[in-house]
């Protein structure tokens, strides 16, 4: 396009600052050189810039150890598909219109997964124990949002539905030999109170542990779902598994009161990789569902059939761990069981670039067909259903995760669990011999819970947590908090690097963190009012404010 063609007359916002003056600074980054302005860059300085780009992904690579994100990836057999567009919009299971997409390999990988996991295959909208899934847009966040997604609607007694007139007519045509008009529309209704139950039987309260990823606190605020906070065993400084004593208990309150159960489970929990026992608490669980009628409900929508659904949901969590703990099974490792074996599970999430290792967040979501909303047993469905969360779904994902299990057998991702549980055990060794030949009057804070692929200690300083992507979290409230760095045993930690940040934790700096306390009281000074700040008494009491939902500022790993 020639610059004759451009019109300067047409406004725009011209910068109030340098944004490099404002913007966190990248060490190796210089930001001016990524600036772009309306003309694009010159030749000479788009190679400067991704000079600079490949440069520190490179090094940033080298050293990664923070997060359960696997960077060993081995994808240049796909890369000439960066300039194809691959997009699997609608439900996996209908091919639809959009040709560039690989929705074959969509389903090969659902399969896959639904084998691995227990689940009735191939998927097949006339058997409703089948499964049913697709590849996220997202991670997991994707996949728990619509979990709780369906969750809350299917406790809750909502139902998609054909216009139960418009299919009568229909009937009615097609027994009169008579041409008729498909419906083009679903009713998304809410099924009346069954006779007698109270206002409760259709209000689900979801129960999640304080270890649980904050993306579900996120969805119950998306998704106006009341939530209850279930302990987890042995407090703050424990595992991180949820207390399935604390979980009945609380359960029991509201199944008494007929309340549907929404039960958040964590399957590798992010910080300390920790492992909820959903068989122990589903069958705990399952003679209180049982007394208070949640194992069982009838509902029945005006005109139509009566339907049975469960009054409880359990959804899996399983971002990690979803991804290998089949394989460690296969070991003959004793693993807390989790899969669609258990009656009592109905959706699964998983991410496809931790475990895996993907180049963009991805993933799996996993429920049976039986739980879907839609009327899904319908073989004459027409157009392509809008089942998924995100219309357009990257069909480059499905590639890369076909791709992988192409090329990595049972035998070798078996392989991989043990070995990089080894080297989990070998590593919190090692930390404790860091703690007793160098530290020894240090408390390193070393930890590890059961089965875990990371391993919590002592925060380090900012050098080396930039260095190594340490995620870094505080655990623990007022005087007895305690910061926290962890490292992740991923496919890509086994070439050396851990032994590196264990002789950079030897330096006499290691642990030396700065904290700045003066940022928040500046915050308390411009927003609150005076008389609270003159206050001693806590917030809560002196406010007087109810919170909806309280929002974790800290225990996602990334500030
Ligand atoms: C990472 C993670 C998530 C969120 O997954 P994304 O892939 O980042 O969206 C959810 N739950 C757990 C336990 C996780 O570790």
């Amino acid at each position: 396009m020639s610059n004759a063609l451009l019109d300067d007359r047409v406004p725009e916002a011209i910068p109030e600052q340098d944004p490099c003056s404002v913007y966190p600074q990248v060490p190796g980054i210089d930001c001016q050189s990524f600036q772009l302005p309306p003309e694009g860059l010159a030749p000479e300085g788009l190679q400067r810039a991704l000079r600079q780009l490949r440069a520190y992904q490179a090094e940033k690579k080298a050293s990664f150890l923070g997060f359960q994100a696997n960077q060993k990836l081995d994808l240049q057999e796909l890369a000439e598909y960066l300039d194809y567009h691959v997009n699997n919009i609608g439900d996996p299971f209908q091919q639809g219109s959009f040709g560039t997409n690989s929705k074959w390999m969509e389903r090969a990988v659902l399969d896959y997964y639904a084998r691995l996991w227990n689940a009735p295959w191939p998927h097949n909208p006339k058997n409703p124990n089948s499964y049913w899934g697709y590849v996220l847009a997202m991670g997991s966040t994707e996949g728990n949002l619509y979990g709780l997604w369906n969750a809350r609607d299917y406790l809750s007694g909502k139902f998609l539905l054909y216009d139960p007139r418009e299919l009568a007519r229909l009937f009615a045509a097609s027994q009169a030999n008579e041409s008729f008009e498909l419906p083009s529309e679903l009713l998304y209704v809410q099924a009346p109170l069954p006779a007698g139950e109270p206002e409760e039987y259709f209000v689900p309260v979801a129960f999640y542990s304080d270890s649980t990823h904050y993306s579900i606190v996120k969805i119950l605020r998306v998704l106006g779902i009341q939530a209850v906070k279930v302990k987890s065993t042995g407090g703050p400084f424990g595992p991180g598994t949820i207390d399935v004593k604390d979980l009945v208990e609380k359960v029991k309150a509201y199944a008494a009161r007929k309340h549907p159960i929404l039960l958040c489970f964590n399957y590798g929990t992010t910080f300390k990789g920790a492992y909820d026992d959903v068989k122990a608490a589903g069958e705990a669980l399952m003679p209180i569902f049982k007394k208070y009628g949640q194992d069982s409900r009838i509902i029945k929508n005006p005109g139509y059939k009566p339907v049975e659904r469960t009054g409880y949901w359990s959804h899996v969590d399983g971002a990690l761990g979803a991804a290998y703990m089949p394989f460690l099974e296969r070991a003959r490792v004793p693993i807390p069981q989790f899969d669609f074996r258990l009656p009592f599970v109905h959706s699964i999430s998983m991410s496809g670039h931790k475990w895996i290792g993907a180049p963009w967040p991805c993933g799996i979501y996993m429920t049976r067909t039986k739980y879907q909303l839609s009327p899904t047993s319908d073989p004459a469905y027409i157009g392509s259903r809008d089942s998924t969360f995100a219309g357009s779904r990257n069909g480059f994902s499905a590639m890369i995760l076909w791709y992988y299990l192409a090329r990595n057998s049972y035998g070798a991702q078996t392989e991989k669990a043990v070995g990089l549980l080894k080297l989990a055990e070998q590593t919190e060794k090692d930390l404790w011999k860091l703690q007793k030949e160098n530290w020894p009057n240090l408390d390193l804070q070393i930890s590890r819970s059961p089965l875990s692929l990371t391993i919590l200690f002592r925060q380090a300083n900012p050098r080396i947590v930039a260095k190594y992507s340490l995620s870094n979290d505080e655990i623990g409230e007022g005087a007895g908090k305690r910061y926290y760095s962890h490292i992740y045993m991923m496919d890509h930690a086994r070439d050396g690097r851990v032994q590196r940040l264990i002789e950079d934790l030897k330096a006499r700096d290691a642990f030396d963190v700065p904290r700045d306390t003066s940022r928040l009281a500046a915050v308390a000074e411009q927003v609150l009012a005076p008389e609270l700040l003159a206050s001693d008494a806590s917030f809560a009491a002196a406010s007087g404010l109810e919170p909806l939902a309280v929002v974790p500022l800290s225990g996602r790993g990334f500030q």
